[in-house]
């Protein structure tokens, strides 16, 4: 069932039904039959429409931030943020897709050949709630451009931003059989992948729905990108000015209340610093971060997503001290609604569920580290491969570590956050695929040859 919860408070404000399966597949004839007529219009021509989405999404900012910031909590600035990115999100495309789609000539022996970049069908997207507007623009900026449709499917909690979105595409002037929102469930979404009139998709979310997902995508050969978990190292070999780099560090951590898949979870400190950088980051992590309205600008600490969420997270840090990890601040669950104190936790170990586990929520664990190596072995001695970060002095020293890291990307004096012109994806069991960037446009394309 799709609901808005505002977990501030934990008050059910209101409730949408379900789409029945006749509403799904009708869903699906749209955006099927809408394809033909979208993917034969000039590319200049949806790449207009998409940069007055761009547009428009900049002058609703305040409106979509405030439906987050209801939805999932998210304090009203970081909304607004999140907004700017959409916005540079849809520019970009709509100024950069013209030339990344330009016919690519190959030389080849005896002859010539080109490459003609088309694109493939109607996909479906599944989205997560965790950053409700930036992941949709994500997939449906490049692929608008490039001429596929849409069906999209969005996290139960976010109905309203869900809705949102589809009403500013619609007044940009995207057709409503180019992108369709539907309230499907998850229980919909394997017989949705093996309609044929479905060519891919794209899910960014928990690792469990990723294999659920990419085992229905391989099941009737679609192709999936998967943008799933992390658990991101950020290592710090020295400091010039530790406390710029414990308040980068914990900002990193703590933005969107701790429930960024590429935000740093591991700090992974070189013994030499470590107990000052714990002292200062317990130091601050408790003094700076105070549950408080998510709709006040001056709020440091928000609630989590839901109660369901921030009861998780309350429990794998008991499990943690229970397992003998060290609790240096934070721990506690705050109520009414979905507050959890910010916490740091130290001394844990591979015998421990929290050293393997992603922690979605305002949680820091500190590693430390003996030599620049074991930095790099504690770092890679994990499950999922979505970013890192390093922060050193020495540039050539910070990109020695960079190239040795299990990583889809790595930030060098800087954590987490996401550009448009970036690519951004994981290895390992963060998932397949590449959004953003150029790579991000070439995800669902058809990379026709024609020889000459
Ligand atoms: P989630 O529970 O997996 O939900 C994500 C989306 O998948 C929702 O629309 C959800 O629908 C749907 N879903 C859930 N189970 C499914 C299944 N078995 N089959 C098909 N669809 C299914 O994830 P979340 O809790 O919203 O998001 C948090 C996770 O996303 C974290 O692990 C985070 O690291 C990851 N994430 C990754 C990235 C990235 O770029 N790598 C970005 C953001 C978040 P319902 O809401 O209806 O259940």
């Amino acid at each position: 069932m799709y609901a808005v919860t505002d977990p501030a408070t934990g008050e059910l404000i209101e409730q949408v039904g379900n789409a029945t399966d006749e509403e799904v597949r009708a869903a699906i004839t749209r955006a099927h039959q809408g394809y033909e007529a979208w993917r034969r219009r000039p590319v200049g021509e949806r790449a207009a429409i998409v940069a007055r989405a761009a547009e428009l999404f900049a002058e609703r900012t305040d409106e979509l931030a405030a439906i987050m910031t209801l939805e999932m909590g998210k304090r009203i600035n970081e909304g607004r943020g999140e907004i700017g990115v959409v916005v540079d999100i849809f520019r970009y495309y709509a100024e950069q897709g013209p030339t990344l789609l330009a016919d690519e000539p190959l030389a080849i022996k005896g002859g010539e050949a080109l490459i003609s970049k088309e694109p493939i069908g109607a996909l479906l997207g599944v989205m997560p709630w965790n950053f409700p507007c930036y992941q949709v623009a994500r997939f449906v900026a490049p692929n608008l451009v490039l001429g596929n449709t849409i069906v999209l499917k969005h996290a139960s909690i976010c109905p309203r931003s869900a809705a949102a979105i589809e009403d500013v595409l619609r007044a940009a002037g995207v057709p409503d059989d180019v992108y369709v929102n539907v309230f499907a469930s998850s229980r919909q979404i394997p017989w949705m992948l093996a309609d044929p009139r479905i060519a891919g998709v794209s899910l960014t979310g928990s690792e469990q729905a990723g294999i659920s997902v990419a085992a229905e995508a391989g099941k009737n050969l679609k192709r999936s990108v998967l943008e799933l978990g992390g658990s991101d190292p950020l290592i710090v070999l020295d400091t010039d000015d530790m406390d710029e780099t414990v308040k980068a560090t914990a900002t990193a951590r703590m933005r969107n209340c701790g429930q960024s898949c590429n935000a740093p979870k591991r700090m992974i400190v070189l013994g030499e610093i470590y107990d000052e950088f714990v002292d200062r980051l317990t130091k601050r992590v408790a003094e700076y971060y105070v549950p408080g309205d998510p709709a006040d600008p001056r709020t440091t600490l928000p609630p989590l997503a839901s109660v369901a969420a921030a009861d998780e997270v309350a429990g794998q840090i008991a499990k943690a001290v229970e397992q003998g990890a060290t609790l240096r601040a934070g721990g506690r669950r705050v109520g009414p609604g979905a507050y959890l104190e910010a916490t740091v936790l130290t001394d844990v170990t591979p015998a421990m569920d929290a050293y393997t586990e992603e922690i979605f929520g305002p949680v820091v664990v500190v590693f430390r580290a003996e030599t620049e190596q074991d930095a790099i072995r504690i770092a890679n001695d994990s499950p999922f491969g979505l970013g890192a970060s390093v922060f050193g002095t020495d540039p050539l020293r910070n990109q020695r570590v960079a190239r040795q890291l299990e990583a889809g990307m790595v930030y060098l004096n800087s954590a987490g956050g996401s550009q448009a012109d970036l690519p951004f994806g994981g290895i390992k069991r963060s998932g397949l695929g590449r959004e953003l960037g150029p790579a991000g446009i070439e995800e669902f394309m058809n990379k026709k040859s024609i020889r000459l």
